[in-house]
C-alpha cells in the first residue's frame, strides 16, 4: 500500500489552477483503502469561468496562423512522451489500467496530436471557384468554445481526439476529466496548456453536473463526448436547448467472426488481446466471438489457454498482466451480467491466476471470464458487457449471424478472421459497423492515421482522428463575389 498523501488537483482556466470547496475522492480501484486525490468539484460557476476564458482566448486564437498552432501542437505531442514517466504510475492508480497499457496510451496519444497537427493546414485551405460572372469561395472556420467530455477508461487518447483536432482547428477547448480518472489527464493537460496562450485549454472537474453545464452553457458551441449511450441522449437534450451541435463516440458490441478457414495461431491470441486489454473496458474490445462448428470445440480450447495465462492483481504488483474494474457501478453491473449468464445454463470459466489473491474489501477484481455453450440471443452476446466475460457462439450459417449482428442497435467495429482477403472483403461490407479490422482486432499505425475512428447507429455521431475528423471543428463561410 503507498503511504503517499492524497494529491489535490484544482480546475485549470486561463493557465491558472482554480480551486473549489468541494472535493471528491479518487481511489485506487485495486486498493479501496488508498486515495489518490482529492479533486476539486466544479459546477455551473467553475464551467462559466472556463468557458468565458476560452471564449475570450477564441478571439486570438482563431487569427494565429495554423501553421503556428500545428507547431504548438507538435510541442505538446513531445512534451506528453517527456512527462509520460511521471505519470503513468499515478494513472494505473486511479484507473487500474497496467503501467504499460498507460505508457503506450502516451504514446498512442502524442501520435494522434501529430497527425491533427500534420493534417491542419491542407485540411483548411479554402475552395475556390469561378465562372465568368463570379467567384466562389468557400472558408472553413473554427466553431469556437469545445466542450470536451471524456471517460474513464482511456483517458489521455480519448481527450487528445478532441482537444487536437480542435486546437488546430481554431477552437479553443474545456474539456471535463472522468471523475474515477481526472488526475494524470489534468497532469498532461495542464503542462500542455502551459505551451499555449492563456485560455486555449480549460479544465474544469466534476461529474454529470459539469457536463450538464457545458452542454447548455450559451458560449459553447460544440460538444464532444466519449462514453455511454444514456449519458450521450442527456447531452443531446440538453445541447438541443442552444441547438448546438454534438459529436458521440458510444460503445460497441464488436463482433469477431472467425471463418471457417482462419488460421486459429494467429487469430487466438489476437481476439484474447483485443478483448481483455484493459481488463475489457474499451469500446471496440472484441465483445463476442463467432466461431464455425468446425472450428468451434479447437477455438474454444485455444481461447481457454491463451486467457489462462493472464496473472490478476494489482497493476504496481510485479507480474500482474490483468488489472481490476475501473469502479463500484461497473464492477456491480458486470458481477449482475456474470451471475445471470451463469444462471441461463452457458458454460462459465472463471480464469487467469491471481498475482496474490485479493477480495472484495481490496478491490474491484474480477478474473477473465470465458463463456462457451452460448444461446445466440443471450444478454451476453446482445449487449455492450464492457468488462472481462468474452461469449464465443458456435454457428453454422454465416448469413444468420451477419443479419443478427445487424439487427443490432450498436455499430462500432468488426473484425474478421480469415485467410481469404476477397472473402474478408466481402464479409466486411455486409456489415453495419464503422470500421471493420481483418485478421486483427485494432488498428494499425497506418490506421490509426487515416481511419475516421466511430460507428454507426447507436454507437456515435460523427468520427474522429484522420482528416475526416477534422471536419467535427469546423463551420464553413462562403463567400460568393459578383463580377
Ligand atoms: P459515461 O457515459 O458514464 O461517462 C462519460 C463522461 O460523461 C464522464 O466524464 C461523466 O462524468 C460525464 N457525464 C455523466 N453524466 C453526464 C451528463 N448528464 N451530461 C454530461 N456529461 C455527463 O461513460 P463511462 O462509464 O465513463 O464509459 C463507458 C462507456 O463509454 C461505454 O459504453 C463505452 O463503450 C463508451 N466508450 C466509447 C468509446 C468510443 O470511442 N467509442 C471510448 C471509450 C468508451
Amino acid at each position: 500500500m503507498t503511504t503517499d498523501s492524497p494529491l489535490r488537483i484544482d480546475h485549470w482556466i486561463g493557465n491558472a489552477p482554480v480551486a473549489s470547496a468541494a472535493r471528491d475522492e479518487v481511489r485506487d480501484p485495486g486498493r479501496l483503502a488508498d486515495v489518490v486525490g482529492l479533486v476539486a468539484r466544479g459546477g455551473t460557476y467553475e464551467v462559466d469561468l472556463a468557458v468565458r476564458a476560452a471564449a475570450e482566448a477564441f478571439k486570438t486564437w482563431r487569427e494565429t496562423p495554423v501553421e503556428t498552432r500545428a507547431a504548438l501542437l507538435r510541442q505538446a505531442a513531445d512534451l506528453l512522451e517527456a512527462e509520460a514517466p511521471a505519470v503513468v504510475g499515478l494513472m494505473a492508480r486511479e484507473s487500474g489500467m497496467l503501467v504499460g497499457t498507460n505508457t503506450a496510451e502516451i504514446g498512442m496519444a502524442a501520435n494522434i496530436v501529430r497527425d491533427n497537427a500534420e493534417a491542419g493546414a491542407a485540411f483548411l485551405a479554402p475552395e475556390a471557384y469561378e465562372d465568368a460572372e463570379s467567384w466562389v469561395g468557400v472558408e472553413k472556420r473554427p466553431i469556437g468554445v469545445i466542450a470536451a467530455i471524456v471517460p474513464w477508461n482511456a483517458p489521455i487518447i480519448l481527450a487528445m481526439r478532441k482537444v487536437s483536432p480542435a486546437l488546430v482547428c481554431g477552437n479553443t477547448v474545456v474539456v471535463k476529466p472522468a471523475p474515477t480518472a481526472p488526475i494524470g489527464l489534468s497532469r498532461l493537460l495542464e503542462k500542455m496548456a502551459a505551451l499555449f496562450p492563456p485560455g486555449v485549454i480549460n479544465v474544469v472537474h466534476g461529474g454529470a453536473e459539469v457536463g450538464r453545464a457545458l452542454a447548455t452553457h450559451p458560449l459553447v458551441g460544440k460538444v464532444s463526448f466519449t462514453g455511454g449511450g444514456t449519458v450521450a441522449r442527456a447531452i443531446m437534450k440538453d445541447a438541443a436547448e442552444g441547438l448546438k451541435g454534438v459529436q458521440f463516440e458510444l460503445g460497441g458490441n464488436d463482433p469477431a467472426i472467425i471463418l471457417e478457414d482462419a488460421d486459429l495461431d494467429l487469430a487466438i491470441p489476437r481476439i484474447v488481446g483485443g478483448a481483455f486489454r484493459r481488463s475489457g473496458q474499451f469500446c471496440f474490445a472484441v465483445k463476442r466471438v463467432y466461431a464455425p462448428s468446425s472450428l468451434y470445440d479447437e477455438a474454444v480450447a485455444r481461447i481457454r489457454a491463451e486467457v489462462d495465462k493472464f496473472r490478476v492483481g494489482h497493476p504496481l504488483e510485479p507480474g500482474v498482466t490483468f488489472g481490476p474494474i475501473n469502479n463500484a457501478g461497473q464492477y456491480r453491473a458486470l458481477q449482475g451480467l456474470l451471475a445471470r449468464t451463469r444462471a441461463s445454463g452457458a458454460t462459465v470459466e472463471e480464469l487467469g491466476s491471481w498475482v496474490s489473491e485479493k477480495s472484495e474489501a481490496d478491490g474491484y477484481y474480477m478474473r477473465p471470464v470465458l463463456v462457451s455453450d452460448i444461446d445466440p440471443e443471450a444478454e451476453l452476446v446482445q449487449v455492450e458487457q464492457f468488462g472481462p466475460l468474452l461469449p464465443v457462439v458456435r454457428y453454422d450459417d454465416l448469413d444468420a449471424v451477419i443479419d443478427s449482428i445487424n439487427a443490432g442497435e450498436l455499430g462500432l467495429g468488426s473484425s474478421i478472421w480469415t485467410r481469404d482477403t476477397d472473402r474478408a472483403v466481402e464479409v466486411a461490407r455486409a456489415l453495419e459497423t464503422g470500421m471493420t479490422f481483418v485478421n486483427n482486432a485494432g488498428t494499425s499505425r497506418l490506421g490509426q492515421k487515416n481511419i475516421p475512428f466511430g460507428g454507426v447507429k447507436q454507437s456515435g455521431i460523427g468520427r474522429e482522428s484522420s482528416p475526416i475528423g477534422l471536419r467535427e471543428y469546423i463551420d464553413y463561410h462562403a463567400i460568393n463575389y459578383h463580377r
